[in-house]
């Protein structure tokens, strides 16, 4: 069974959705949990029907949400997400809060896995009731997958979750991802600062709201050259102007920490930071700006992914675009002549009565 044939049994049993919004709504505990998996359940169905069940539930979890901070969590494989994660999200429950985690993890279709997925990963944190941990929902794209995982943040914080951290793994586009829905982003890096250090910096570094060195409890010394070394290139991308440009004018220069997940050292000061980081944010007006943007920027992707799966889903369009892409690849045509002639056919025919929405 695939996890979408997975996700659709679920759907069957799934109850009206007055009831399920009166669980999710409700007191916390076992019930509201259970809702909880159910909505993101509904969210992650693929079919039509579903859908407008699951946009009708996002129309009504809206006014309920938005309320909590989101901090998105990467790094390689290996670099300690996981244990950070758990280490951290354990100081916040004993905090008081009410910790949700998700994860973006575009790749777990093809290894089979998917991070959050190995049920002995983060055990002290998942058998808590105040915590809710979902794996990467499954997907062939990045937008497909992001956009499940910026759905069910939602529900997580209609659900009463304050704080929710979405981790992803550091490779490929996922990090841009993340730090589109999280309000702070957070970059996790091994203590050994050298090629891969190189490698991170021509994109990511400039997404980072804040820098962990993790495991910096295996060799100190290590950390803090990484630690300088890390602060001194994120001040010259700061003066050459890269980076979020909102973010730069008011002034946020990205601290660099280290930490150690397993033992707990740094978290505290970490949290500290990311509280400072949030609440400059909301004072300058920074905060809701991003999440604007950010909105903007999920709707303007997802019509695009949605004109793109339209536009190749149409007959007419399935019937000549081999041939016209085999004309620019042979040199025949003109790329741009034939990316035009596709589109007048797909204009032409109009869209497949597939894509419609179901009555
Ligand atoms: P992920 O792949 O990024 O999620 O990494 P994991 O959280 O699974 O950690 C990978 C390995 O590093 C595990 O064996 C952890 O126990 C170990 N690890 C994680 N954080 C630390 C740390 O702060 N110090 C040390 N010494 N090991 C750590």
């Amino acid at each position: 069974m695939s996890l979408a044939d997975t996700a659709e049994a679920g759907v069957q049993r799934m109850p009206a959705l007055p009831s399920l919004l009166a669980a999710l709504t409700g007191p916390a505990g076992p019930a509201q949990r259970r809702a909880l998996a159910k909505a993101i359940t509904l969210l992650e169905s693929s079919r039509a029907d579903h859908r407008l069940l699951a946009d009708a539930l996002l129309d009504a979890v809206l006014p309920r949400s938005g309320a909590a901070l989101r901090v998105g969590i990467s790094g390689v494989p290996g670099v300690g997400k996981s244990t950070f994660v758990e280490s951290l999200g354990l100081m916040l429950l004993e905090r008081g809060h009410r910790v949700a985690v998700l994860a973006v993890d575009p790749s777990s279709q093809l290894s089979g896995g998917s991070i959050l997925g190995d049920k002995t990963r983060m055990e002290r944190l998942s058998v808590r009731e105040e915590a809710f941990i979902r794996p990467s929902p499954a997907g062939h794209t990045l937008g497909g997958v992001a956009e499940k995982t910026r759905e069910a943040l939602l529900v997580c914080e209609a659900a009463g979750h304050d704080i929710v951290l979405v981790e992803t793994v550091g490779v490929g586009q996922s990090e841009t991802a993340v730090a589109g829905m999280t309000d702070c982003f957070v970059l996790m890096q091994l203590p050994n600062a050298g090629d891969e250090l190189q490698a991170i910096k021509r994109g990511v570094m400039e997404l980072a709201d804040l820098v962990v060195i993790n495991k910096a409890d295996l060799d100190r010394d290590a950390a803090t050259r990484a630690q300088a070394q890390i602060t001194g290139s994120l001040r010259i991308a700061g003066q050459q102007g890269r980076g979020d440009p909102l973010r730069l004018a008011e002034r946020w220069t990205p601290l660099v920490m280290p930490v150690s997940a397993l033992d707990g050292q740094g978290l505290a000061d970490f949290w500290a930071a990311v509280q400072r980081f949030a609440a400059q944010q909301q004072r300058t007006g920074a905060h809701a700006e991003r999440r604007r943007r950010q909105n903007e920027a999920w709707m303007d992707e997802r019509i695009t992914a949605g004109l793109m799966q339209r536009f190749q889903a149409a007959a007419a369009v399935r019937a000549e675009l081999p041939a016209l892409r085999a004309a620019v690849l042979d040199g025949r045509m003109v790329a741009s002549v034939a990316a035009r002639r596709a589109l007048d056919l797909y204009a032409a025919a109009g869209p497949p009565a597939a894509a419609s929405p179901p009555p």
